[in-house]
């Protein structure tokens, strides 16, 4: 079943309360959740949920489900299922999703500053990495990190907008993905805009203003395959 996807409307929501509707093999599904579950690239929540006799269950995982919006919360290896119907207090392992946030909207800002077709992506806590196809000779990591580093500077706020599966089909330029297309099916697309920088289809958690960023290092640039250029990146603090 769907699950109130309450990270989409405030990526800062470090807590929440839940009730348990489901607990199957594959984990335990809420009717609303603040933990962002793998996808886009972007790792999935570890975290916690507090029972009312005072338990915590670990997160170590967070999945989607079979259906639009559905998630899986996993939990630690041998830790007490809950009951549906148990009300839970939701705690997210906040230090690391904003470091996620960070470098995910840092992304959004270097896709601008390499002009290519993006061919794959990936974030974890401590670095990420964008693929282009894109010839080697075109990618110089010290301009790369100076020209993403002066966007950021610019200190803009993101915006999330919303679109028709219809106005996306019409618009195609906006997807610069091209081993991610956006998720159709539930009539509208999410967009993330950084008024000047950018504008693409993307259902991730992303900071309020480009200047939490702080700035980037791009840790190395490498060839992975003909049409794949990896370009992975740290926070710069
Ligand atoms: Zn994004």
């Amino acid at each position: 079943m769907a699950t109130e996807l309450l990270f989409r409307d405030d990526a800062y929501l470090k807590s929440a309360s839940a009730r348990i509707v489901a607990v199957g093999e594959r984990g335990i599904e809420l009717d609303r959740t603040i933990f962002y579950p793998l996808g886009g690239g972007q790792a999935g929540d570890t975290g916690a949920l507090l029972r009312e006799n005072g338990e915590r269950i670990p997160i170590a995982d967070t999945r989607k489900g079979d259906a639009i919006d559905s998630v899986l919360h996993v939990p630690a290896p041998a830790m007490q299922r809950p009951e549906p119907g148990e009300t839970v207090a939701l705690e997210i392992d906040w230090e690391r999703r904003y470091k996620l946030m960070r470098l995910h909207t840092a992304l959004h800002v270097m896709s601008c500053v390499i002009v290519a077709p993006v061919t794959g992506g990936n974030i974890s806590p401590d670095k990420a990495r964008l693929d282009f196809d894109i010839d080697m000779s075109l990618l110089d990591a010290e301009k790369i990190e100076r020209e993403t580093n002066a966007l950021i500077a610019r200190g803009v706020e993101t915006e999330t907008v919303w679109i028709t599966d219809e106005e996306l089909d019409a618009r195609p330029e906006l997807v610069k993905t091209m081993s991610v297309q956006p998720p159709r099916g539930a009539g509208r697309v999410r967009l993330l805009r950084i008024p000047g920088i950018d504008l693409q289809p993307c259902g991730g958690t992303h900071v309020r203003n480009i200047a939490e960023i702080g700035g980037i290092r791009v840790l190395k640039i490498r060839s992975e395959g003909r049409r794949n250029r990896r370009v992975e990146i740290a926070l710069a603090s």
